[in-house]
Parts: C-alpha cells; structure tokens; sequence
C-alpha cells in the first residue's frame, strides 16, 4: 500500500537537502543552507520538550513540505518559523538576511503565536487570530500544518491532559481546515496522528480491522492490479501509476460509526487507484474496467463532472471481482491526483512547465471562502457551543487598499471599519470606497471587500446617527466618548466651576 507521504523518522539537513535536490535549483539550496545554519544558531542550546535539539523541530517541519515539493520560500520560511519567538533575534534581521516575502510569513506564524490553552475564551481567541493569519497569507497556514504535524509526531513526550488537548484540537480545527483547503493528505495526516489520543480504544480496533482486512484483501488487490494494467495497456492507455491505497484510520472510524461497525457494509477499505494522462482517459479507463467486471449499482460516482465542494474530482466506481469480491477503484489525471493530496497548496507546488505560480491571498472569491470555512469549522467545535455564537461566529474579512486583512463582525459597515483602523480616522471619516465604489457610511460590508475610508480633515467629529448602525464596541465606544467629551466642554462653558473627573 503506498501513501503519498511517507513521514519521516530522523530528518537531518542532508535528507531535507535530498529531498530538495528533487526540485529545486542550486541556488535554492544555498538558501536552504543558510536558513538553516541561522535557525540552528538561533535555537542553539535549546530542547523540545522530548530532549531534542530545537532545529530538529523547524528541520522536520520543513522537510515535510518539501515532501510535497513546494515553493522554496515556503521552506525556509519554515525553517525560521519559531525564530522570532524563541530566541533574541527579530523579524528585521530575517528581513534583511532572507527578504521581505519570507519575513512576512514568519511574521504571520509569530503573530498566531504559541496556542497555549487558557480556558475556552483564549482557545476562541488564537481560533480568530488563525483565521485572519490564514485570510493575509495561507501559506502562513500550510506552513503551521506542517509545524502541528511535528507537534503530533512527538506528543508521546507531552502529559497525558495537553495531548489530549493538542489532538483534540487538531481534530476540530487543523484537519476540517485541511479539508476544506482540498489538503486532503495533511487531513489524513493530522486526522490519523491524532486519533489515538482522543479516542484511544477505538483507535485500537480500528486499527485491528484495518490491519485485518490489509492482511486478507492485499494480496488479491495486487493481482487485480496487475490484471487492470494489463488491460488498459492492451486497449492502448497510457498508465501512469496504479497503486494501491489503503483508508486512513479515522476515516475508516467515522465510517465504521455511521455503518454501526458492519464492516462488511464498507467496501473501500481498501481501493486502487489509477492514474492516466488525460480526462478522456479516465472515462475510458472506466470503460474498460466495467468490461472487465460488473460494476456495483448505484456506486460509480463522477466527481470529474461534479467535483466535490473542496473541489475534489476523481471517477469512483465499485466492482464485483472474481469470487465475488469488491474492489474500489478510483480513477484521476495526475493533475487531479495532486490537487486531491495538495490542494491549495498545489498552487505552491513546484511544476516544471510552469514554474512555482502564486495565488492571491488577496483575492475577493477566497475571501468568501474563508469565511464559509470559519462557519464550518465553528458549527463542528464540540463542547464550546454558547460561547462561540456571540464571541467569534459571523465575522468577515475585508481589506484595506494596501492587502491587510481586517476581521469584522456581520454587516459591519464602513464606519466600523473606519473606527478600526484609528479614532481619528472613524472621527473625521465622511465617506468610503468599496470596490473603487462610491457607498453610504451605512453599507453593510461582506466578505472580500476593499475598503477604503474618505477622511474630511475639517470634519468636526462623527455624527451621531451612526450609532444606529455600527456593529462594532469600539466604534460605539469612540462615537459616546466623542459627545460625552463634546458634552462636557460645553458644560465647562456654562458652569462657573471646572468640572471634575
Ligand atoms: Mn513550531
């Protein structure tokens, strides 16, 4: 059974450099090189937890993307991720020796901060901070999967309450980002490493099971390998791999959980996967493969046609083999097989045709993407359902004219923004631009917005209609204080004593 990534054991700067050699040129490597020997000074004479050097951290964590060839920056930036934060050096300095590019995404890690646990609040808290790191740069984000994919690697060592913790919340929150990001292999991933932490006897029989149906359906699934690509080759389709491919275990458990634990009922346990050069291709692989054998009614799904909403796309079908068995197969171009492993983050991957492409973080329709995820990664939180409503839930995420992201709650309208950025610029704000667009102070703003705020310098002060509609406590706040201050001036003026504070 092959996975696509294979994690590693002891990584050290010659297997990072391997790894890299794969993809990227010379110079990259020197700049590997040196990130490196910077981080490893800086962290000098520190320990994880588990009595590690500290570089072992970022190196793994750097080595992990690079298993998924991406962007070099995207690697070094990795590589430097806890320097900020542990060690005397600061952000200027990486921005001088590495770039501006890297230092904002080591910034963007800096600023989410350790997420330490200090009751729901704080939790909900570095929960907002993740998702407005995410909405300025997701590939702050790739970056921190790959950091708590570490984390994981070594909970053994932590106590029994912050693994519990640390898993738990890799579950609820890491993973169905992953998820819906199309990052379904660092999902898989983070599901699997955490899994035994949290529900620790049913890990054990899931694994059982898995382990069970591996031993009794691998062989046969070889032969039925052997036979499909003998087939497609014989109708003259090119195969670029078939591979077995064998569930994740909390996938299988939540499956198991919906099927009442009839393993029976379950029939991708195990699957083969093939993949083949074109779309065409993959309809006429299918052909060939319900030729071969009868296909499962009801079973053969076209998420080429009708991907999934994180966008996955794949042929699916299910077919009686000889003796009456059942076999999956799942059936991709390599383009789609990437984008199901990777994801977005495939937009970082390196692709010898076109280069390393970059996507806008800055872009209208991720914006309202993000926004959905956030709602959905809120309506699966456990155990934090009261708090959550009033305290996070229904924010957007808009940006100024320069790209910095601003989070807001619901319907939150110009003037809020205005508030947000200075009192000053609320106070004396007569007007705003959304989308090169002239609006009124009262507009409600969504999701993906720019926003730019029009300042009157003569402008007294803001006007008390406003109060009908900000959203914000702090625009309410400065909007009060500013009449309680005008109030009180002018009573200065009609009464014979100063008054007191
Ligand atoms: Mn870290």
């Amino acid at each position: 059974m092959k996975n696509q990534i294979v994690l590693p054991k002891n990584v050290s700067l010659d297997s990072l450099i391997d790894e890299l050699k794969k993809y990227c040129v010379k110079s990259d490597l020197e700049m590997v090189r040196l990130a490196y020997d910077f981080a490893a000074d800086a962290h000098k004479g520190q320990l994880r937890f588990n009595g590690e050097p500290y570089i072992i951290h970022p190196l793994t964590a750097a080595f992990i993307l690079a298993l998924m060839r991406i962007d070099i920056s995207i690697i070094i930036a990795a590589l430097l991720h806890d320097v900020p934060e542990d060690t005397g050096i600061t952000l200027d300095e990486i921005e001088k020796k590495f770039g501006q590019d890297v230092a904002n995404m080591v910034k963007g890690i800096t600023k989410l901060g350790k997420l330490k646990y200090r009751g729901v609040e704080r939790y909900l808290e570095n929960l907002r901070k993740m998702f407005v790191a995410m909405a300025e740069d997701i590939r702050v984000m790739i970056i921190k999967f790959a950091d708590r994919i570490h984390n994981l690697l070594t909970l053994e060592a932590q106590p029994p309450n912050k693994q519990y913790r640390i898993a738990l919340e890799s579950l609820e929150i890491y993973a169905p980002i992953a998820n819906r990001l199309g990052m379904g292999e660092f999902k898989g991933i983070l599901e699997d490493l955490s899994f035994k932490y949290v529900f620790p006897k049913e890990y054990e029989k899931v694994k059982e099971l898995s382990d069970a149906t591996i031993a009794e359906e691998g062989p046969y699934l070889e032969k039925i390998m052997v036979e499909t690509k003998n087939e497609l080759k014989k109708a003259g389709l090119k195969v670029i791999d078939i591979h077995g491919r064998k569930k994740k275990l909390y996938s299988f458990f939540q499956k198991l959980k919906q099927r009442n634990w009839e393993v029976d009922q379950i029939h991708d346990i195990v699957a083969v996967r093939v993949l083949v050069p074109e779309i065409s291709d993959c309809y006429a692989a299918l052909g060939i493969i319900h030729k071969l054998w009868r296909p499962l009614k009801g079973r053969i799904k076209d998420f080429i046609s009708q991907p999934k909403p994180n966008g996955y796309k794949s042929l699916h079908t299910t077919v009686f083999c000889d003796d009456g068995r059942v076999v999956e197969f799942q059936i991709r171009t390599l383009g789609m097989h990437e984008e199901a492993e990777f994801g977005i983050a495939a937009h970082w991957h390196y692709d010898e045709k076109k280069g390393p492409p970059r996507a806008s973080a800055k872009d209208v329709g991720w914006a309202k993407e993000l926004a959905r995820i956030q709602k959905e990664v809120l309506n699966n939180l456990s155990d934090l359902d009261s708090l959550k409503i009033d305290f996070f839930q229904n924010r957007i995420f808009v940006f100024t004219p320069n790209g910095d992201v601003i989070d807001l709650p619901e319907n939150a309208t110009p003037v809020d923004f205005a508030y947000h950025i200075h009192t000053d610029i609320g106070n004396k704000c007569n007007g705003s631009l959304v989308n090169d667009q002239m609006v009124s102070l009262d507009t409600a703003l969504r999701s993906g917005d720019v926003v730019e705020v029009i300042v009157d310098k003569n402008r007294k002060g803001p006007s008390r209609d406003w109060l009908k509609f900000v959203k914000t406590h702090v625009a309410k706040q400065h909007i009060r204080q500013y009449f309680n201050t005008q109030k009180k001036h002018w009573l200065a003026t009609i009464l014979p004593m100063p008054l007191k504070k």
